[in-house]
């Protein structure tokens, strides 16, 4: 029987491992997660701010796999390309006729010197709810240390995660002054940039409204201020220091260090694929989602690694896998880009969709908690949308 085998039941995996057990192949299924659980990687920065539960953006696994489908517990370490073999911790090897890599991503600190040490990222369940935690442990600690710095929170690089923190934080902290009885008027939150434009994807517009409504919400972005180093208390930028106890590290990411790991040529462990979402090396070996660089027809860059990419590719490299188990021809990955929205807090965000609408405030923000429900109704079941949805936009 040929043995496919999905790596991470991220939102690319998942993807796969339905659209693969839909199409009765004599095959079998496993995909391999390190955690018992999948969680929604676009709702992270709620949880890491403190607005979002975390139980709320989990699923369990393999409860959230269609029937057939086998799963294993096991953290991924290597793929060896010959061999078709795939090295897991605590677990024997695992060979393969198929193998798609949904591993996603790791945290990028740029070598900014400091930053990996003392920068708390939002990569994962794990990450998120540290960085909650620390928030909540530093901003209780002022009642009795009365260092500003406790209250203070810098944010280090403004890409997509850093702004849905900014705005979700903004909103948490009179929670977290009501709660600890601290001065509201003295906590503050500094998002420092080195490039002088945000969100290139989005018009000057859209980009100004962001900018606004993080202004108003009482985050300060500094834009054009390259970070030269991070302390435990502070940020430097030439000659500016931003004091803080509090250091979220959002300068970028990149793909799983398993890629590097197994000795694929990559550039920031990720993988230019060819259009069937194959890699030139090996067309069984499929790079989905994160792990992957979808190059732009006509361009020369890539399209946004995002969850809308990564579900569709999901969706390509099962499919082509079915095409050859089924005598049939494989198709080119073409992906239509429906679009982007940022949510900014609970009740507002930014949205480019379909070509050039623009969305801003509380349409936006439905349309997020939308896309959310959609995301999770394709991971699960109408259950699933009923216990861990959002219904938000109803309350308003
Ligand atoms: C904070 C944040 C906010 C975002 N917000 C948005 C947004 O609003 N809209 C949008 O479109 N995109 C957003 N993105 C991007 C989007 O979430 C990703 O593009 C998408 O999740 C990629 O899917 P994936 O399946 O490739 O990876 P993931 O969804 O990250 O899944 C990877 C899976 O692999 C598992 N895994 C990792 N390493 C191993 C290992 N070694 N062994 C076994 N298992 C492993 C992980 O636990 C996880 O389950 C955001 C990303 C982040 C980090």
């Amino acid at each position: 029987m040929t043995e496919i085998l999905i790596l991470g039941a991220g939102i690319a995996g998942i993807r796969a491992a339905k659209v693969l057990a839909k199409q009765n192949l004599d095959a079998t299924i496993t995909v391999v997660n390190q955690n018992d659980y999948h969680y929604e990687t676009t709702s992270l920065a709620g949880v890491a701010a403190g607005t979002a539960k975390v139980e709320q953006i989990m699923l369990p696994l393999p409860a959230s796999l269609p029937k057939g489908v086998q799963f294993i517990k096991a953290t991924v370490t290597k793929i060896n390309r010959e061999a078709h073999t795939v090295e897991l911790e605590d677990h024997a090897d695992l060979h393969f006729d198929y193998l798609i890599v949904a591993l996603g991503i790791k945290s990028e600190d740029y070598g900014i010197k400091g930053a990996k040490e003392f920068g708390m990222p939002i990569v994962s369940v794990d990450t998120a709810v540290a960085l909650k935690d620390h928030i909540e442990k530093t901003m209780a600690n002022y009642n009795t240390s009365k260092d500003p710095n406790d209250l203070h929170v810098v944010v280090c690089g403004a890409w997509w995660s850093a702004f849905e923190f900014l705005g979700e934080l903004a909103e948490h902290l009179p929670v977290l002054a009501k709660k600890y009885n601290l001065p509201l008027d003295q906590m503050k939150i500094d998002c420092i940039e080195a490039k002088d434009k945000i969100l290139p994807m989005y018009s000057d517009k859209l980009t100004g409204y962001i900018k606004a409504t993080l202004k108003k919400k009482g985050a300060n972005l500094h834009l054009g201020m390259s970070i030269d180093e991070v302390k435990a208390d502070r940020v430097i930028s030439g000659d500016k220091v931003f004091m803080a106890n509090t250091i979220v590290l959002t300068t970028g990411l990149s793909g799983s260090q398993v890629i590097s790991d197994s000795g694929f040529e990559n550039r920031r462990n990720r993988m230019v694929v060819q259009s069937d979402v194959s890699i030139k090396e090996d067309k069984n070996i499929f790079m989905v989602g994160d792990v992957a660089t979808v190059m732009q027809p006509g361009k020369s860059w890539p399209f946004a690694n995002t969850g809308q990419l990564a579900m569709e590719m999901g969706t390509a490299a099962a499919k082509n896998i079915a095409a050859d188990l089924t005598g049939n021809q494989r198709l080119d990955f073409e992906f239509k880009d429906l679009g982007s929205v940022l949510g900014l807090g609970k009740r507002t965000g930014a949205a480019a969709v379909f070509g050039n609408i623009e969305l801003r405030g509380y349409p936006a923000s439905v349309m997020k908690v939308l896309i959310y429900d959609r995301s999770l109704l394709e991971e699960g079941t109408v259950s699933t949308v009923m216990k861990h949805g959002r219904f938000n936009f109803l309350r308003i």
